[in-house]
C-alpha cells in the first residue's frame, strides 16, 4: 500500500509537470500573467448535433477530457474535470451554446481529473450519477491524488520562488512554473464531493427531452467505471475506459477485465464516434489500437514471467513496442509493466 501511495504521488507529480497550469491573473516578478481562458485549457469539439467534447490541451489545467449533451429540455455534463475553475469554464462554454439548464452530470470514475469539479455542480442542484464505488472512493482514495493544503502551499511557494529566480528570457521554464502555480491554486480549492446517485450494474437511461443518454458500467480501469451512449447521435463517452493514442494509467486497473470490456464496447458500437477520457475524439479503430496495447502488454509481461524475469528485469527489458511510441503519456510505459506484472502475479491489490 505504501509503495502504491508513493507511486501515485509520483504519478501526480508527473501529471502536474505534464498538464501544467497557467496563471489566474497574479503578478509575477517581471510581468502580469493574463487570466486564463477556456481555450488555454480545453478545446470544445462538436461531435454531433448537440453533442460536444471538451478535449484537454497539452498544458491545460483539466488533465482529463469531459463533454456535454444537449436535449430539448436540459443538458447532461459528462465528467467534471480537475477542479472548480475548470468546470466553471466548461459551464461558461455550455451557456454560450444553450440557455437550457444542466440537469445531470456523470462521473465516469473517481479519479480526481474526472470528479474535481463536483462541488460546483452539486451547489447548482445538479444530480451527479456514478458507480456505487465512486461513493466509497471519491473522498478516500482520491486523497492520494490531492496533496494536503499545507503541502500544496509549500509547493506553490517553491514554484513562486523559482519563478522569481528565472530570468525573463527563459520563457518556457517560466511558463511551466506559472502553470504549476495555477494548478496548485486550483487544487487548493477542491472539496472532494460525492456524486448524488449511484448504480452498480445494468444500465440507467436519462431523459434530456427528446433525447436519451444511456449509462452503463463495465470493469477495467478502476472497477467503478461508467460510460455513456447517446443513441440518436451514435456517440460513446468512454471516460477512462477508452484512451486515444495515449498510454493509460493502470494504477487501479485490472487489464484482464479491461480487454473484454473494450471488445464488448467495440462490438456493440462499431460505427460510433468516441469521446475518450484522454486523447482526441476517436473512431472505433483508435479504441481498438488502445485495446491492442493492453492485450499486447499483458502478453509480453506474461511471457516475461514465464521466462523467469523479476519485476525489475521486466521493467527494464520489456520496452514499449515501436508502434506505441507515438502515444502520449509515455511516462506510463514502465509503471504499466510493473502494474501488469503484479496483476498477473496476484499481488497488485493487497488491501
Ligand atoms: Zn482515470
Amino acid at each position: 500500500m505504501r509503495a502504491t501511495a508513493i507511486k501515485l504521488a509520483g504519478a501526480l507529480l508527473i501529471a502536474i509537470t505534464l498538464c501544467g497550469m497557467s496563471g489566474v491573473g497574479y503578478v509575477s516578478s517581471s510581468r502580469v500573467v493574463a487570466a486564463p481562458k477556456a481555450e488555454d485549457d480545453f478545446q470544445i469539439v462538436k461531435v454531433a448535433d448537440g453533442v460536444y467534447a471538451a478535449i484537454t490541451k497539452p498544458g491545460g489545467l483539466p488533465s482529463g477530457n469531459a463533454g456535454f449533451v444537449i436535449g430539448k429540455d436540459s443538458v447532461l455534463v459528462f465528467d467534471t474535470l480537475l477542479a472548480p475553475v475548470a468546470i466553471e469554464e466548461l459551464i461558461a462554454e455550455i451557456q454560450s451554446i444553450t440557455k437550457l439548464p444542466i440537469k445531470f452530470a456523470v462521473n465516469s470514475h473517481y479519479h480526481l481529473d474526472h470528479t474535481g469539479g463536483n462541488q460546483v455542480l452539486v451547489a447548482r442542484g445538479v444530480q451527479i450519477i456514478a458507480h456505487d464505488n465512486v461513493m466509497i472512493w471519491q473522498t478516500t482514495k482520491n486523497k492520494r491524488f490531492l496533496p494536503a493544503p499545507e503541502d500544496l502551499a509549500k509547493r506553490k511557494a517553491d514554484a513562486a520562488k523559482q519563478l522569481a529566480d528565472t530570468p525573463a528570457d527563459q520563457a518556457d521554464k517560466r511558463a511551466q512554473l506559472e502553470r504549476s502555480i495555477r494548478r496548485m491554486d486550483a487544487l487548493m480549492t477542491i472539496k472532494l464531493t460525492n456524486p448524488t446517485k449511484t448504480f452498480n450494474s445494468g444500465t440507467m437511461t436519462l431523459d434530456l427531452g427528446k433525447r436519451k443518454v444511456i449509462l452503463a458500467t463495465l470493469p477495467g480501469h478502476t472497477g467503478g467505471d461508467v460510460f455513456a451512449y447517446v443513441p440518436d447521435a451514435n456517440v460513446v463517452f468512454t471516460g477512462d475506459l477508452g484512451w486515444s493514442k495515449t498510454l493509460p494509467n493502470l494504477v487501479d486497473a485490472t487489464v484482464s477485465d479491461w480487454v473484454p470490456t473494450l471488445d464488448q464496447i467495440l462490438k456493440q458500437y462499431p460505427t460510433a464516434k468516441y469521446v475518450p477520457g484522454h486523447g482526441n475524439v476517436a473512431e472505433s479503430a483508435d479504441i481498438k489500437d488502445f485495446r491492442d496495447y493492453l492485450d499486447d502488454l499483458r502478453a509480453r509481461v506474461k511471457q516475461g514471467i514465464a521466462n523467469g524475469l523479476t519485476v525489475d528485469q521486466a521493467k527494464q527489458q520489456l520496452t514499449l513496442p515501436e508502434k506505441y511510441k507515438v502515444f502520449a503519456f509515455k511516462n506510463f510505459a514502465v509503471p504499466n509493466v510493473e502494474d501488469m506484472y503484479k496483476e498477473l502475479k496476484g499481488t497488485k491489490f493487497t488491501n
